[in-house]
């Protein structure tokens, strides 16, 4: 698939998901950046969507934000969402991985704000909680919109999945270099020179059973865009 065609289909999987997040009930506010943390991670489709809206000097304050950010503890994820779903339908043990938001704030954030809000990538889309996360020291989300979240993952890894993903510092860096963008386009983007994962096609939805039923017109939505 070209990239101006995976482009337009992430942006179709972005609206569905923000007319389903438009009918909760949540606490998340203008200015309300608990949840900015440093991280964040996205798929290179993502970063090229982020990339591709901004001009040169957007993209050189950018680059400047994020590389003073390399010497940062963040997450590095080992494993992508579609390999989470083969594993545990294997019964594969995971890899340990360490995540403390703790770390420090994402080096995007000005004045409590995302600069770059409407272009953010689909896992701050998903930070949502039901109660202010200031208040009760962590994200507050149903069983449903867990698993709702969790298929959005695996469907965007899927439309990149001859790309990669990685920690939003690391995949912003990379793919802005005009070298890995270039390759990007031609499908050959090297993931583990950037510090990045390999993304893979999705196999199986991680939807349990109760929430089949539920979650069904949402996948029909989803198949539309996948099989397009
Ligand atoms: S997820 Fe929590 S910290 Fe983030 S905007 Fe929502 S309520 Fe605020
Ligand atoms: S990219 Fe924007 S929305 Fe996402 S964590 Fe950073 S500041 Fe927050």
């Amino acid at each position: 698939m070209k990239l101006q065609q995976k482009l337009q289909s992430l942006h179709q999987v972005y609206d569905i998901y923000g007319s389903f997040t438009d009918a909760l009930d949540l606490a998340c506010r203008k200015q309300c950046c608990r949840c900015c943390t440093r991280n964040v991670t996205l798929t290179s489709l993502e970063a090229a969507s982020i990339l591709e809206e901004l001009d040169s000097i957007e993209k050189d304050r950018l680059r400047r934000q994020l590389q003073d950010a390399t010497s940062l503890e963040r997450f590095q994820p080992q494993i992508t969402t579609n390999e989470i779903a083969d594993r545990c339908a294997l019964g594969e043990a995971l890899p340990e991985e360490s995540c403390d938001p703790n770390w420090g704030p994402c080096p995007l954030l000005e004045n409590r704000s995302c600069p770059h809000y409407s272009l953010r990538p689909f896992a701050c889309r998903c930070l949502i909680s039901r109660s202010d996360c200031s208040k009760i020291g962590h994200a507050d989300m149903d069983e449903f919109v867990l698993t709702v979240s969790s298929v959005f993952l695996q469907v965007i890894e899927h439309l990149d999945s001859d790309g990669c993903t990685g920690n939003f510092t690391d995949v912003i860096l990379y793919l802005s270099k005009p070298e890995n963008m270039s390759a990007y386009r031609e499908s050959r983007l090297a993931c583990s020179a950037g510090n990045l994962i390999r993304n893979r096609p999705l196999k199986r939805l991680m939807v349990p059973p109760s929430h089949r039923t539920q979650a069904a017109p949402l996948l029909r939505q989803l198949q539309r865009i996948v099989h397009a």
